[in-house]
């Protein structure tokens, strides 16, 4: 079972109406905080057209 780490979620909450920069930067920084969930298909092609490396574990080829 994936850990929740509420105390970051508490602290980092999404913005409401992100910009795809800042669901990128929330996601990236989850991914190193909490193991709920990983990052979703749409936002690693949203860092790849940025040409954002993949996090640790991630691959842009993953469907
Ligand atoms: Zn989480």
């Amino acid at each position: 079972m994936r850990k929740i780490n509420a105390d970051w979620h508490r602290a980092n909450p999404m913005p409401k109406n992100p910009s795809p920069e800042q669901r990128i930067d929330w996601h990236l920084r989850h991914a190193v905080n909490c193991e709920c969930r990983g990052i979703p298909a749409g936002i690693l092609r949203l860092m790849q057209a940025r040409g954002i490396p993949a996090p640790e574990g991630y691959d842009f080829s993953r469907k």
